[in-house]
């Protein structure tokens, strides 16, 4: 599967990469300002929208998307997220959520500044998602 980029590249950097202990790309805002909109990678299938205000569970708010092909993503440390109840599927590029993860702000559970995590799967194995972004 190829997936489009989930935040706009040119107002943001990756600040860490992809690893056995970090089975995910972070992305921040290169002004360090919350609220940059984040995009459905791919159409898709609505799975988990979490509201989480612990700061002792990592990914605080955060949206779990099904694609075609037993692939997932998933976008945490979400400022707040864009879903009404009843929503099912989506297309490429609707904006899910807002970019979040300030220190200690409800919704940023254990991130320390903002940023999102990313996380792709297929069939519940993490890939790496420099490897499936259109260029
Ligand atoms: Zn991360």
């Amino acid at each position: 599967m190829k997936i489009r980029y989930p935040v706009d590249r040119k107002k943001t950097h990756i600040t860490q990469g992809y690893s056995w202990r970090h089975k995910a790309i972070d992305i921040a805002p290169l002004d360090k300002g919350e609220g940059l909109p984040i995009y459905a990678v791919e159409d898709f299938a609505w799975d988990r929208v979490v509201q989480s205000n612990s700061r002792w569970i990592g990914y605080g708010n955060h949206i779990i998307l099904k694609h075609r092909d037993g692939w997932t993503t998933l976008y945490a440390h979400l400022l707040s997220m864009k879903y009404k109840e009843g929503w099912k599927t989506g297309k490429a590029g609707d904006i899910i959520g807002y970019m979040g993860g300030k220190r200690g702000k409800p919704g940023s559970g254990k991130s320390t500044g903002v940023h999102v995590h990313f996380e792709m799967k297929s069939y519940g194995r993490p890939v790496n998602p420099m490897n499936y972004f259109i260029t």
